[in-house]
């Protein structure tokens, strides 16, 4: 396959530019027969999934495209390392494909496919055969949203569900939107980077957002962009569609090796997307997921990676919050000196932790919470003693 041009896409009937999807690693020649042959294998344990158009922003004459890192598999990911479900979602699983771990926030999990499968995916195990954790039927999670008036908030994720139909899409939006309570929903999608047409060719979803997406009760774009080489003209022309509709767009990534763990390479993602309306919300610290190893970054490289980028752009490209979605809560990363590493809950599953800071001695090949050791032996209770505490209060 050669890198495409925008004008080699399928047209449909309709006019609508259509992405054609591949899901056979050996449809890739550029990638040469005897390593395709190793990656089948590794294709065969965590699947692989992607489209003409993203494969198109492949430079394949760089063995260290950062695309190419992004999507096509590595044998590297074989190596027995972390757990499927790292920060045990299935802990604060409410019903099937709903979870609620915040008071404000639930999560409902509603479709099992994304647009092409990003290889340091925290959800690879949706992709798996035996999952069942996700729910094309949602009447559980919104019996308990109607049930739960502190939830202000349902994120729509899985999965991508813009993969879902409109008219599915608009069904969801139409049911949370006959529940006073619920003010925002978030649609968590990485289709702007790996399909931009799936709203710019579709007028009706278009009209779905617009009407759902209301002054006092938005439909947030939970868009995720992790290389400034995402940003093409068709992706700048989705965000700026989405924002035509009304819905309010942010940028959630994760810091991933080979991708964005480069100051200047974060920095300009943050500063195009404060440009275009899509400001920066959370840089993720990678999860210890089975078979990401290739993609971690220690805690204390990737502070200085963040420091470094947050450094450049103006304020709106500065709003990142460098965060662990650990399963006690968000940890925000707030810093790091010659012997310690600096933390604080921004959010927290039980009310004793909510907000409290930490102090841990300073590891530089540490990627997670787990391995840091308190600097006072005063580690923060994570037992299940406080278990009456969760999602008992605001935060
Ligand atoms: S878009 Fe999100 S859920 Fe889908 S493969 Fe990528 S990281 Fe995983």
């Amino acid at each position: 396959m050669t890198t495409m041009t925008l004008q080699q896409f399928e047209v449909g009937k309709d006019g609508a530019r259509r992405v054609k999807y591949v899901r056979d690693i050996d449809k890739i020649q550029n990638i040469p027969e005897d390593e395709r042959q190793k990656l089948k294998r590794v294709a065969e344990k965590y699947v692989f999934r992607a489209n003409d158009y993203y494969l198109g922003l492949i430079n394949w004459k760089d063995p260290k495209d950062p695309i190419k890192q992004l999507i096509i598999p590595r044998e590297e990911e074989l190596k027995d390392w972390g757990k499927l479900d790292a920060s045990n979602e299935a802990s604060v699983t409410v019903a099937r494909g709903v979870q609620h771990k915040y008071p404000h926030t639930v999560l409902l999990l509603c479709n099992e496919v994304c647009g092409a499968y990003c290889r340091y995916c925290f959800r690879k195990r949706l992709f798996m055969d035996e999952n069942d954790e996700t729910t094309n039927d949602i009447s559980a999670g919104l019996k308990y949203i109607a049930e739960h008036p502190e939830v202000t908030n349902v994120l729509l994720t899985g999965g991508d569900p813009l993969l879902m139909s409109t008219r599915r899409l608009t069904e969801i939006f139409e049911k949370l939107r006959a529940i006073p309570h619920v003010k925002i929903i978030r649609i968590g999608s990485k289709m702007p980077a790996f399909d931009p047409w799936r709203v710019l060719s579709d007028e009706k979803l278009q009209e779905s957002l617009r009407k759902h997406s209301l002054p006092r009760s938005r439909i947030y774009l939970m868009a995720h962009f992790d290389h400034p080489r995402e940003l093409t003209d068709a992706a700048v022309d989705g965000i700026d569609c989405f924002i035509k509709c009304g819905v309010i767009c942010v940028n959630q990534c994760p810091l991933i090796k080979g991708v964005n763990d480069d100051p200047m390479v974060l920095a300009e993602l943050y500063s195009e997307l404060s440009h275009i309306g899509c400001p920066p919300y959370y840089l993720f610290q990678g999860r210890p997921t089975a078979g990401n190893e290739p993609y971690e970054v220690p805690i204390v490289r990737g502070w200085g990676i963040f420091r470094e980028a947050i450094r450049h752009g103006s304020g709106l490209a500065r709003r990142a919050k460098y965060c662990m979605s650990h399963e006690t809560g968000k940890v925000e990363i707030m810093g790091v000196d010659d012997k310690h590493i600096f933390l604080r809950y921004h959010r927290a599953k039980y009310t004793h932790l909510r907000g409290r800071m930490m102090i841990y001695k300073r590891n530089d090949d540490a990627y997670w919470l787990d391995q840091l050791e308190p600097v006072d032996g005063d580690a923060p209770r994570f037992d299940h003693e406080h278990k009456d505490n969760v999602l008992d209060g605001p935060e």
